[in-house]
């Protein structure tokens, strides 16, 4: 008797194996379809200070499939870096997101002080072609690269400790700056703030969510703002979606934000109107 049920727990198992190996291919497939066609389109989400003015943006990658509709960034980005598509998406977005900008600052839309901040995943982080795939879309584009903002997580900074370095570095000395993304959330050591050349620190949503009822978070994040600010790093809240939300982190000394309470991720054309109603609107 439990044999049988062993082997029919097996059967399930093996079913339930290959439904999974099936949605699997079946993205793989899809995504190797949507680098080819280029089937990604860049949405931008306004970075915000105190006075509630846009300082940039930052550029997150939206896919829409014919089948699958819209898949999150969250469920492709890994399979991508498991079959190695990761390096063209990146171009994609290097790609998009400079020549829009680029036009933007020509027309006046888009100002000369603002950054656009680009995703960056610890994998194309290693890779050696980020260098020069950086700087390809900024000459091709024209875009000055005082403008562009690198993301990377702590995690990048895991690995090869010394690569990572040097490639900061360079990325620095072209003009971009560095901004640690998700804080708090991954493996890293304060060390690191200390020694590497980084220009900021984007506080995890996950500590600004609840903010305002949970005291942990409260101490989480006043903390984080205090180092930032004694170390000299820009701070930036995430996930920052009330009035309350701004208004606390204010108080705590942290001025600049990004969240659905001054925008969600837009399309290029939505993007543009924003910035012009925004700059009506001061
Ligand atoms: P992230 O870089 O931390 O981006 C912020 C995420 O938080 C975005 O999710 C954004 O839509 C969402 N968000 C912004 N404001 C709020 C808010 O007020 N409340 C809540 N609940 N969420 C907010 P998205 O666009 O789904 O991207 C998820 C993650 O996927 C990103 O997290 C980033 O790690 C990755 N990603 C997105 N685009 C790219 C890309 O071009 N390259 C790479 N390597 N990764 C990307
Ligand atoms: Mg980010
Ligand atoms: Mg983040
Ligand atoms: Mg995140």
């Amino acid at each position: 008797k439990a044999k049988e049920l062993g082997r029919n727990t097996f059967a399930f198992f093996q079913e339930d194996m290959q439904s999974l190996s099936d949605a699997r291919l079946k993205m793989e497939k899809s995504l190797y379809r949507a680098v080819k066609n280029e089937e990604f389109e860049v949405y931008y989400q306004p970075q915000n200070n105190e006075k509630g003015e846009i300082i940039g943006a930052e550029a997150l990658l939206r896919w829409d499939d014919k089948d699958m509709g819209r898949v999150s960034p969250m469920d492709f980005i890994g399979i991508a870096e498991d079959i190695g598509l990761i390096h063209d998406i990146g171009r994609i977005v290097l790609k998009q997101a400079t020549s829009q900008v680029a036009t933007w600052l020509q027309q006046g839309v888009w100002q000369e002080d603002w950054r656009i901040s680009i995703n960056v995943s610890p994998l194309q982080f290693a890779h050696e072609s980020l260098i020069d795939d950086i700087m390809l879309a900024l000459t091709k584009s024209s875009l000055p690269a005082k403008l562009m903002d690198i993301e990377i997580t702590e995690n990048t900074l895991m690995t090869d400790l010394d690569s990572a370095l040097s490639k900061m570095e360079k990325i620095r000395s072209l003009g971009i700056s560095l901004s640690i993304d998700d804080f708090g959330t991954g493996y890293s050591s304060l060390k690191y703030l200390k020694d590497l050349p980084i220009d900021r620190l984007k506080i995890d949503q996950s500590f600004v969510r609840d903010l305002i009822a949970d005291k942990d978070d409260y101490a989480i994040v006043l903390a984080v703002i205090a180092m930032a600010n004694a170390l000299s790093l820009k701070v930036l809240a995430e996930g920052v979606e009330t009035n309350e939300h701004f208004k606390q982190l204010k108080l705590m000394g942290c001025y600049t934000y990004q969240g659905y309470y001054f925008g969600r991720p837009m399309c290029a054309v939505d993007f543009e109107s924003f910035c012009e109603n925004s700059s009506a609107a001061l």
